[in-house]
């Protein structure tokens, strides 16, 4: 069915006017309330105000803009039932076709810690929802419906569909409409956050009521992108759900470009790996085994780290996810291709490494654009409750460090101790990661107690033939005591990072200062389970 009357009334006004103009070229008659209206009218665009269209003025300072039968009507009749379409004919109601809405900007307006609670409220956007959800609902059949689109985004695919055929393919109406749900919900749960993040013991404030600023789930935006084979194991039903805005930089945003499809455990796997690789600005090279990594490195170029990272445990990388934050070349592809690897991902993959990737068919190879966007909150389910949380995003700046014995790292040492640290965040807890020469050396994942750990991660030095003589060690939390300081002493430690915070940090430091070693307190912790 061709589109043939279009109704545009955004918010955020990005391509708004190429598009209105791109489907006045193809014939489609604008109808548009006022400030859009107003926009594309000064374009030179032959636009019709909802207003005049109507009948009926904007009333109540825009509360009341397309809140009308004549607009609903066109939105809602059915395209396959005769009866519909002549009742809008008897109350002269024209169809709209295209409806093009995005919302008052709540979310931004909230955003504002200053923002007053009249300001919050007259950000609720009422008649954009309601048009929305109007046209998504009868996105229709194959025989015809209304598209409708939320994103400038995608603005280029219904005008791709519209040169092929006049109209949009069934397939596209309904993955819009998906995509106006799953806005609308997130919308209406941005507002009930804000709602109940109000102070209400004191109503009837002059000023903004006090607002704690939690995070919430209903804010949560999901779409469906793949249902998987099957959860962690093969008795659990699995699928996989992602922002639709995910933001740049995170592992959602990836493409496959070859490779057995992914299991829920190689998503996991990917995400931890690709979360601690770009946390680097060096070349790096990040192996994941069961979530925690196995191996990390940083060097001159991919290559170099992929081969020091590896060597970290060869036996644990083996069935590795493997990634890096540098695009993969000829001879980092040639040497991954050497070990039975899961999972690749990279920013990007030079065509010769592609087409040697390409003989190892069961390897997923993922790239995944890099950038620097973060979840907005973490999500752990327990039974009957969910546990949510911002994500552990921050960290301690050389600055804020603090030297508490008597020996004083050196600048090599600093730097060890550094990349210790950064690595030790993606380790699960109980976590205490050997490092040297910008690579780790040990790594003890998962422990009930920090002095196993520490132990672990030794023994697997030894079974990889390094040596943690001079080695910088870090720990995810404080040592509670000093016999899991003693453990990495006595394994070759030469300086050490942890949180401090223990009862017994003075215990603790005594003992780096009696056994000669440096340490460095962060005053931040990051478990991670
Ligand atoms: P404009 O800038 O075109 O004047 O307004 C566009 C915005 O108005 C869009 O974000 C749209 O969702 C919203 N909108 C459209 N109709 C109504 C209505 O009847 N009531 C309210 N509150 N907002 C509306």
């Amino acid at each position: 069915m061709n589109i043939q009357t279009a109704l545009l009334s955004v918010s955020d006004k990005t391509g708004i006017v190429d598009f209105a103009k791109a489907l006045a070229a193809r014939g489609v008659r604008l109808l548009s309330t006022g400030g859009t209206a107003k926009l594309l009218a000064e374009s030179g665009l032959d636009v019709t105000e909802v207003a005049q269209h109507t009948g009926s003025p904007e009333i109540l300072d825009g509360r009341v803009k397309t809140l009308h039968p004549k607009i609903h009507g066109g939105l809602l009749a059915r395209r396959d039932s005769a009866e519909h379409l002549k009742t809008i004919e008897q109350h002269g109601i024209d169809r709209i076709d295209l409806l093009v809405v995005n919302l008052y900007p709540f979310r931004q307006a909230v955003a504002n810690l200053d923002c007053s609670f009249e300001d919050a409220v007259e950000n609720i956007d009422i008649g954009g929802p309601a048009m929305l959800r109007a046209a998504a609902k009868n996105h229709g059949t194959e025989a015809g419906g209304v598209t409708v689109v939320i994103d400038p985004a995608d603005y280029a695919a219904v005008l791709a569909e519209m040169d092929q055929t006049g109209g949009t393919s069934y397939g596209l109406r309904l993955q819009l409409a998906t995509k106006v749900y799953a806005h609308t919900s997130a919308y209406d749960g941005a507002i009930a956050n804000y709602l109940s993040s109000l102070n209400v013991a004191e109503p009837a404030q002059e000023t903004a009521p006090a607002r704690n600023t939690w995070p919430n789930i209903l804010t949560l935006q999901v779409y469906q992108k793949q249902v998987l084979r099957y959860g962690e194991n093969s008795q659990q039903r699995s699928a996989f759900y992602v922002d639709p805005y995910c933001p740049a930089g995170l592992l959602s945003n990836f493409v496959q470009l070859q490779g057995k499809e992914l299991s829920y455990n190689n998503i996991a796997d990917s995400d931890a790996a690709w979360d601690s690789v770009r946390s680097f600005e060096a070349p790096a090279c990040v192996i994941v085994k069961h979530a925690n990594p196995c191996g990390v490195a940083t060097a001159e170029g991919p290559l170099e780290a992929y081969l020091k990272a590896f060597k970290t445990d060869p036996t644990s990388a083996f069935g590795g996810i493997i990634a890096f934050n540098r695009k993969v070349d000829l001879a980092t592809a040639q040497a991954v291709s050497g070990q039975f690897v899961e999972v690749l991902l990279a920013p990007a993959y030079d065509q010769d490494a592609l087409a040697l990737l390409a003989s190892k068919k069961n390897v997923r190879v993922l790239e995944v654009p890099m950038g620097d966007g973060q979840n907005d909150i973490d999500v752990k389910r327990v039974g009957g409750g969910w546990l949510v949380q911002t994500p552990d995003f921050e960290t301690v700046k050389a600055e804020d460090m603090r030297v508490v014995t008597r020996k004083q790292p050196t600048a090599e040492q600093m730097r060890d101790l550094m990349f210790a640290w950064k690595v030790a965040k993606y380790v699960k807890s109980n976590a205490i990661v050997f490092c040297g020469d910008s690579m780790t050396l040990g790594v003890g994942a998962g422990q009930m107690s920090r002095i196993d750990s520490a132990r672990i991660a030794s023994i697997k030095a030894e079974n990889a033939g390094l040596t943690l003589k001079g080695s910088a060690v870090a720990s995810d939390a404080f040592f509670p005591f000093r016999d899991g300081l003693d453990v990495v002493i006595d394994a070759g430690a030469s300086c050490v990072i942890q949180p401090g915070g223990s009862m017994r940090d003075d215990e603790v430091i005594s003992a780096a200062n009696e056994r000669g070693i440096a340490m460095v307190l962060t005053g931040m912790r990051h478990f991670r389970h």
